[in-house]
């Protein structure tokens, strides 16, 4: 099973994978995760991608794919994959479906989370209190919405003409959130 976790930053996309790991005991591949793992190791990758990710903005669609593709094999033996942030350019999408096609599967389900603006502010806002991240100042979380609206949202008509996009309430507690991912998997 291979699950595409979409919305805007600060959703619940990061939380909500987390429960399917509990639950179902799939892999997580959150390319925000990965990179700012390079980051904080001060590898060759992670100077490269620094600043980019300071200033909210998206690191090169390169990039990104060959960090999926060296996970790929992780979560096909676990039985499901959670993209988790990606992909978030239509090049990206477009690659995902190429990488997976060549190893005869697909993605079977995207599932957006539905949050409005003002909510999406409170929550970065908050978190930012929380884990001081350098990306959730509140300019920088101004422009990853922007950046979400620019170059990510054009992926939603990409997801529905392929048949594969559920929309989820994202509103609610993280139960609620996760019985209506629940319900729009078990749907499948
Ligand atoms: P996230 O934790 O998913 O919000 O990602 C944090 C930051 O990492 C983003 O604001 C981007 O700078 C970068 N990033 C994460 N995933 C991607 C992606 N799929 N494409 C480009 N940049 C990404």
């Amino acid at each position: 099973m291979n699950i595409i976790l979409f919305g805007p930053p600060g959703a619940g996309k990061g939380t909500q994978a987390k429960m399917l790991i509990e639950q179902r005991g799939w892999v997580q591949l959150s390319t925000g995760d990965m990179l700012r793992a390079a980051k904080a190791a001060g590898t060759e990758l992670g100077k490269r991608v620094a600043a980019i990710i300071d200033a909210g903005e998206l690191v090169s669609d390169e990039i990104v794919i060959a960090l999926i593709k060296e996970r790929l094999p992780e979560a096909e033996a676990a039985g499901g994959a959670i993209f988790d942030g990606f992909p978030r350019t239509v090049a990206q999408a477009e690659a995902l479906d190429a990488l997976l096609a060549e190893r005869g599967t697909q993605v079977d389900v995207v599932i957006e989370l539905k949050v409005v603006d003002d909510e999406l502010i409170q929550r970065l806002v908050k978190r930012a209190a929380e884990q001081g991240r350098a990306d959730d100042t509140e300019e920088v979380i101004r422009n990853r919405l922007k950046v979400y609206y620019d170059q990510t949202a054009p992926l939603i008509p990409y997801f529905a003409d392929q048949g594969k996009l559920k929309e989820v309430d994202g509103m609610g507690s993280m139960e609620e959130v996760a019985a209506g991912i629940a319900a729009a998997l078990d749907a499948k």
